[in-house]
């Protein structure tokens, strides 16, 4: 794979690693006839189960489509209350809103970026029906607290783990503590599938129920058609959320590929959180520990004393040493235009603003090695002075 120039930078904050294992799983493919509903992403689907020890798996067509089916399969809508974390991918709230329910937001634990668990209790209303949470760039929410919560007043909980392939509690996968987890496979992400997603759950009656509402609820599989081809009935309102046969050869490679990445995501993390440790006004996002074991996305570095512009300026400087970065997020969601209209306090998101403002995400992914990292460190020493 040639490194080249990637989004103008040389160490870029995300890249996927695709190499002859991809290209031939994707030239099998386009060398035979099935290109959706055939045996590749059944295969892609069990490995995953596998992998993360979950009872059932759904490949879709991406993380957002595996939300909606989630909270659509839930049956929430018009007149219910889903609690959402401010601070991340609007994605999440979005898949609320299409229901029909209304998002409830609740800010983040300064430490972590999680959503806060104390105030999440304190917003659960009558008409709260589910909640959202997101491990926040990898790092655990502590679904321990959460499932006692959701367990004493019956609510559905969605596990947005987009950014949590490979977090564990107490070596248990994400994803399989609430009642849906779904994962992203986005280029930038742990995996890739080009665009893709995958909707996991310990409880597979409701893997089952998604994977209709994936392929239009159409009452049998394709297999099932062979008998009479062309005849099915049609029992509900569904969509059309597969994942094709290209993406999930890519997604089998990838899976393979999962185990170094995530030995080289801590190595890298642990190198740079140990060259800029020194610096007191910085202050790196938890990052996990034994229990709660992170899948280290990348490292949020939030500069305490440092205003907006100031930020700004740092990743401008970043981008001239050749030196990607990203924001996580660039606003809390309530923020956004789109949600501007739901009347919410201040407090519903001030800690999230302060995330959002004040902190730079630096890149760990596994196409960095170590000298790279030394690259990182000394740009932000020398940024930083
Ligand atoms: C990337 C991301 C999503 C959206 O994933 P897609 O596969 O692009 O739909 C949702 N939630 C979080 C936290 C993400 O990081």
């Amino acid at each position: 794979m040639s490194r080249g120039n990637y989004e103008g930078v040389d160490i870029p904050f995300g890249r996927p690693i695709l190499e002859e294992e991809e290209k031939n799983a994707v030239s099998q493919v386009l060398e035979g006839p099935i290109l959706v509903h055939g045996p590749i992403s059944e295969l892609f689907e069990s490995r995953f189960g596998e992998i993360t020890g979950a009872d059932g798996a759904c490949a879709v067509s991406s993380c957002t489509a595996a939300l909606h089916l989630a909270f659509f399969d839930s049956q929430i809508g018009a007149g219910d209350e889903v609690l959402v974390p401010s601070l991340t991918h609007v994605a999440t709230v979005h898949a609320v809103s299409l229901t029909g329910a209304t998002p409830v937001f609740v800010d983040c634990d300064p430490v972590t970026g999680n959503i806060d668990l104390v105030k999440m209790e304190r917003a659960i209303t009558d008409r709260t029906k589910a909640i959202a949470v997101v491990h926040f760039l990898g790092v655990p929410v502590d679904m321990r607290v959460v499932m006692d919560i959701a367990n004493k007043k019956d609510l559905v909980v969605v596990e947005d783990c987009a950014l949590a392939m490979g977090a564990t509690i107490s070596g248990k996968h994400v994803g399989l503590f609430g009642d849906y987890g779904c994962f992203s496979f986005y280029p930038v992400k742990h995996l890739t599938t080009g665009e893709g997603g995958m909707l996991i759950s310990k409880d597979k009656t409701r893997v089952d129920s998604v994977k209709k509402l994936r392929a239009f609820c159409v009452d049998r599989t394709h297999a099932e058609r062979n008998s009479l081809p062309g005849w099915y009935d049609v029992s509900g309102v569904g969509f059309n959320y597969r994942m094709g046969e290209i993406n999930a050869a890519i997604g089998i490679e990838q899976l393979r590929r999962l185990p170094s990445f995530l030995t080289q995501r801590l190595k890298n993390f642990t190198i740079l959180n140990e060259s800029i440790s020194e610096y007191q006004d910085i202050r790196v996002l938890g990052a996990g520990g034994r229990i709660l074991q992170s899948s280290y996305y990348c490292m949020n570095v939030v500069f305490e004393d440092v205003t907006r512009k100031k930020r700004d300026l740092i990743i401008r400087k970043m981008k001239e040493k050749g030196i990607g970065t990203s924001i996580y997020y660039p606003q809390p969601v309530p923020c956004f235009t789109a949600y501007a209209g739901l009347s919410i306090d201040r407090q519903a998101f001030e800690i999230a603003k302060n995330v959002c403002e004040k902190s730079i995400s630096f890149p760990v992914g596994p196409h960095l090695n170590e000298q790279d990292m030394m690259r990182i460190a000394d740009a932000i020493r020398e940024v930083i002075r």
